[in-house]
């Protein structure tokens, strides 16, 4: 059977993937046998998400009956029900759903009724605490299919340490990514030179390594030293597989979805207030603004270096009307041609704008010229894929350590 779990944190405290972690030590000490221990992060943009958007799936042989007693338990014991947006959702399933539901919240929006009529025609047993809007994460959970997979091992804290500064050595963080990678990534970013695996909020989470396959993570995590902990999990996961994103065309793009979009520069981007560039591309007569915002650092200077006619493809969310930039790829360059004002071929000084369609004039010796001077300027960038850095990752993206996705 199939237990899916979602919505048992707030922003005080406490994590669905802890709750899990917890749940799989109680099936075990039940003497239930746990096949996979899944983790799967849904629709980046939905709008009642605490964090990450994760919702977890325990697959496992035993007496139903049972396991939802276990689970409730958990969840009644451990969920944060004091806070208005923790719904928690709790479904024990004893075949997978129709993974459609599962692409669905991962890419689209659901409802709590569709939940709720998915899990009737399976027979499901299930329970939404409060509103129930956890059925939704839940339920995806234990219908999700992961035809590309990724893995993180989730170290917690012991309760007492809750919401105190996390006691991780970050030189021994440096030196697992530095043995492990490019099996491992994102527990740092060495261009600026932080620890990125270690959260900063009041939840169980004390560090969190995410590779290609449970060795590498665990490999990794032997070379880590830090607090005692409570518990470890490997997770198999939907993180860092692009599981979010959907091919669109400039034009029809929908709000809260994420899309691999080609186009067309129209403009030189433009950085505005705050750091964050405006990307504007085209196809046809069609337009989309794009931005890479200031957390995504060093990215911005690719996106900076792009001219008008380069053709890439974009991929992000498409939110408020604009696609926030996760990564591209350049698929060619145009040439960077800038055009001025000519020298004047009788005295070398640099001509003016005679007025519109009029041509160019000499202020010094009264020389025309109709011909404007145009330079090509070598480009500072090459084709192919560029990401924003760990820092700035979300946890759906695909890294680009993974190899090449095709574009
Ligand atoms: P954490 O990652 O720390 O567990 P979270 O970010 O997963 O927290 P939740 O508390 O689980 O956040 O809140 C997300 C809520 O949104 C859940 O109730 C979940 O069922 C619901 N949800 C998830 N995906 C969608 C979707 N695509 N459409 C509508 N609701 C969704």
């Amino acid at each position: 059977m199939f237990i899916g779990i979602d919505d048992t944190d707030s922003p005080a405290g406490m994590c669905t993937t802890y709750l899990g972690a917890r749940l799989i030590r109680a099936l075990g000490q039940a003497g239930m046998r746990v096949f996979e221990t899944r983790l799967v992060r849904l629709n980046p943009n939905a709008p009642f998400k605490t964090r990450g958007n994760a919702a977890v799936c325990i697959e496992v042989e035993g007496d139903r009956d049972e396991a939802f007693s276990l689970a409730s338990g958990l969840v009644e014991d451990l969920a944060d029900f004091s806070c208005t947006n923790t719904n928690p959702g709790l479904v024990v399933a004893e075949h997978r759903p129709d993974p459609a539901f599962y692409w669905k919240a991962a890419q689209d929006f659901c409802t709590i009724e569709e939940a709720r009529a998915i899990l009737d025609r399976e027979g499901a047993l299930y329970r939404g605490w409060k509103n129930g809007r956890g059925l939704i994460g839940a339920t995806a959970a234990v219908a999700s299919v992961l035809p590309d997979r990724t893995w993180e091992l989730l170290a917690y804290r012991r309760a007492a340490s809750w919401g105190t500064p996390r006691d991780v050595e970050r030189a021994s963080v440096f030196a697992a990514e530095a043995a492990t990678w490019p099996h491992t990534w994102d527990s740092v970013d060495r261009t600026q030179d932080v620890v990125v695996c270690v959260p900063h909020t009041p939840d169980p989470a004390l560090f969190g390594i995410r590779g290609e396959s449970p060795e590498w993570v665990t490999r990794a995590r032997a070379l880590i030293r830090a607090e005692e902990t409570e518990i470890e999990q490997v997770w198999v996961t939907n993180q860092g597989t692009d599981a979010h994103l959907v091919n669109g065309r400039i034009g029809s793009l929908l709000e809260g979805r994420s899309y691999r979009v080609p186009g067309r520069v129209v403009e030189r981007p433009v950085t505005g207030e705050g750091g964050h560039v405006m990307l504007v591309m085209e196809e046809e007569d069609r337009r989309l603004t794009c931005m890479a915002f200031e957390p995504t650092k060093g990215f911005r200077d690719i996106v900076r270096a792009l001219v008008p006619g380069d053709t890439l493809l974009v991929c992000g969310s498409y939110k408020n009307g604009t696609l926030n930039l996760e990564k591209i790829h350049i698929d060619a360059l145009a040439e960077d041609t800038m055009v001025r004002s000519p020298i004047c071929p009788d005295c070398g000084t640099r001509m003016t704008s005679a007025g519109k369609e009029k041509g160019y004039k000499c202020r010094t010796c009264g020389a025309r010229s109709q011909e404007p001077e145009i330079s090509t300027r070598p480009r500072a960038i090459q084709t192919g894929w560029f990401e924003v850095p760990p820092t700035a990752r979300r946890h759906l993206s695909r890294p680009l350590v993974r190899g090449d996705v095709q574009a």
